[in-house]
């Protein structure tokens, strides 16, 4: 094999493992969404939990609103109840009291109801958060995985591309080129042998025997004429 051919194979090979390596740091991002997006069902259920909490606080305050305005009124009652003259006329107030107070009692007895259902409701946003908890647990887990995956590949990386550079400054110019314009091009294999057969070892279609001739001796560097892979 000529020293040409080799570096090639070797620059060659440097370069398969950058296109890869990148390949799979340039994925990094969307199994980390992905991994991520496990979770939106745990999420989901906590926010709805939280909701059916927040509802039933609320149904307690304007239960509270209410009654507040139901002793409201009988305050105005009992001041109007002062001003009374006959005795008629005050037990007919008293009633309407009355009236209102058994009101208050009923609101009252329902925020005990609703309260119990409150407390539920509390239990339920505490579970959610727990499975979500532990569901994140394994998620954090797997991330960092993923990124002492990304720092190895970057690392891997900048070795190669260093050992690359090195490389080029012993290919002809023109030759490198040549090849960095074809590996650009196909993102694989631009170097490859001839078979036994007399293929070649890209495309698989049959080589003149010429061609197969020169590139065994290696007398030149030759390319397939349907591929145009160069071959050796
Ligand atoms: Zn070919």
């Amino acid at each position: 094999m000529t020293p040409l051919i080799e570096k090639l194979l070797i620059l060659q090979d440097h370069d398969l493992r950058i296109l890869k390596f990148e390949k799979e740091l340039a994925d990094i991002p969307l199994r980390k969404a992905a991994i991520d997006s496990m979770l939106d069902d745990h999420r989901q259920s906590v926010a709805a939990a939280k909701e059916v909490h927040k509802g039933r606080q609320a149904e307690i305050k304007k239960a509270e609103l209410e009654i507040e305005s139901f002793r409201e009124k009988i305050r105005k009652y009992r001041d109007q109840q002062m001003q009374l003259k006959n005795n008629q006329e005050f037990r007919a107030m008293e009633k309407e009291i009355e009236g209102v107070e058994k009101s208050i009692r009923q609101i009252e007895d329902r925020i005990l109801e609703i309260m119990e259902t409150v407390e539920a409701a509390l239990r339920d946003v505490k579970a959610k958060e727990d499975a979500l908890r532990t569901e994140e647990g394994g998620v954090k887990a797997e991330i960092a995985n993923i990124d002492n995956r990304a720092n190895e590949l970057s690392a891997e990386l900048d070795q190669v591309k260093k050992a690359r550079a090195g490389l080029t400054s012993e290919i002809e110019v023109t030759r490198l080129s040549q090849y960095d314009r074809m590996f650009k091009n196909k993102k694989s294999k631009v170097l490859v042998s001839v078979e036994d057969n007399g293929t070649c070892g890209g495309c698989h279609m049959k080589l003149p025997p010429y061609i197969c001739h020169d590139a065994r001796k290696q007398l030149n560097v030759v390319a397939c004429g349907y591929c145009g892979r160069m071959l050796y």
